[in-house]
């Protein structure tokens, strides 16, 4: 049997971007970007001023309180041209508008009186450059900016749009085909009767493959025949990415397999050492992934977590796949019976000082969907580790959004 680290390295092993698309760079946010791109200008493209005030020359400004007089007004949006700051004048310059020749500092107008209207009088010693923005300070033309394979954010639509981008290539979110099987199942939105289950991995699927940035596909459930598995499993191949639920372990009704490989699907592995998520299978036809996730609501999602969505990520083009990992205290002692796998517990963090403490989020029996919900992150005790001490220190994948402060 394959162990947690070998699958997923197998996986990632297996895994291509889908392709890439042209996009408003708002669209682009979260996603990463195909190639370089260059400045095709100077940033700022001109001298200009940083503040609301004058523009003057250095040399007049030697003594406080001394009085130049002003002799034009440049607001923001205007043009410099023909303007010029004489020896013992002053300009009047808003903040954004280009520096007239002659000035080399800009006084902001609250280090300044107006005496008339005419004349100011500097009431603070001056520095050569002050409060200009050079052209060319912030970026120069020719110069890479920001790399192929950046995830685009804020700061980067910023950019890109004041170097007058307003669409770039980036990778594209694929369609994730997601199929439940089972004759339990029923849909949401109806009280369950008598050997009923809701299909909550269908939408819990969905909702994570949402927000790893995919768009997710409903494909329905699949009933424990051979002719619903065919049609269905045949409609989820359609997609970039299929991942099934249930019916993969090896009960006479877990058709899933049995079907995938009538289908064409090679099947790199079947069965990883974790625990939960032992029956996890992945194939690939034709380049496309195709997991098989264990039914449990628990199970389905950590093995989303651990093995899916790092796919999905390098499928969008990410090079960092794996979630934010860091070492925790034990609160508490792990007796943990199945050692022979690695373990993924759910856990709560806190956090006091730079110390992280992690604390079993409840029971860890598979089937406990409540100990999911008031988890925040996943901790890794390694094969082997039958009991885990108070005190001792775990790896863990943390994706929660928060950490309780003590
Ligand atoms: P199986 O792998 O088919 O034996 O299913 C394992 C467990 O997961 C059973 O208790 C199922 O009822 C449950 N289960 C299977 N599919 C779903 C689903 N789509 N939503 C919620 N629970 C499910
Ligand atoms: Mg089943």
């Amino acid at each position: 049997m394959l162990s947690y680290e070998q699958a997923r390295q197998i996986i990632l092993e297996n895994i291509t971007p889908v392709g890439t698309e042209q996009v408003d760079i708002v669209e682009a946010i979260g996603r990463v970007l195909v190639e370089d791109v260059v400045a095709p200008w100077d940033m700022p493209l001109w001298d200009n001023s940083a503040m609301d005030g004058y523009a003057v020359r250095i040399a007049d400004c030697s003594e406080i309180s001394c009085k130049l007089k002003v002799t034009g007004y440049i607001p923001a949006g205007a043009r410099a041209d023909g303007v010029e700051v004489k020896p013992g004048c002053a300009v009047k310059i808003m903040t954004g508008a280009p520096i007239p020749s002659g000035a080399d500092a800009v006084v902001p107008i609250e280090e300044t009186e107006e005496t008339s209207g005419e004349q100011v009088a500097i009431q603070a010693p001056v520095a050569l450059c002050q409060h200009i923005r050079y052209r060319g300070e912030d970026v120069r033309s020719g110069q890479t900016v920001i790399a192929g394979g950046t995830i685009i954010r804020p700061p980067e639509v910023s950019m890109l749009a004041s170097l007058g981008r307003a669409r770039v290539p980036v990778f594209i979110r694929p369609l994730v085909a997601i199929l439940s099987t089972g004759d339990e199942l029923i849909e949401v939105g109806r009280t369950p009767g008598a050997g009923e289950l809701i299909n909550s991995n269908t939408l819990s699927l969905a909702a994570a493959v949402r927000e790893a940035g995919g768009i997710p596909r409903i494909i329905g459930i699949a009933r424990d025949n051979l002719e619903s598995h065919r049609e269905k499993l045949q409609e989820g191949l359609k997609a970039d990415m299929l991942v099934t639920s249930a019916g993969v372990s090896a009960g006479d009704r877990d058709l899933v397999r049995v079907v995938l490989d009538e289908l064409g699907v090679k099947q790199v592995f079947w069965k990883v050492g974790v625990k939960p998520g032992k029956p996890t299978a992945f194939g690939v036809k034709d380049g496309k992934p195709v997991f098989s996730l264990p039914g449990n609501p628990v199970a389905s999602l950590i093995t989303f977590e651990e093995f899916v969505r790092p796919a999905l990520l390098r499928m969008m083009g990410q090079c960092q796949v794996l979630r934010p990992t860091f070492r925790a205290i034990l609160n508490e002692d792990i007796k943990n019976k199945e050692s022979d796998r690695t373990t993924l517990l759910r856990i709560r963090l806190e956090r006091e000082g730079d110390r992280f403490y992690a604390s079993t989020s409840g029971k860890q029996q598979t089937g406990l969907l409540k100990t999911m919900v008031n988890s925040a992150a996943i901790a890794v005790i390694p094969p082997g580790r039958g009991f885990m001490a108070a005190g001792e220190e775990v790896d863990v994948h943390f994706f929660g959004s928060y950490i309780d402060l003590i």
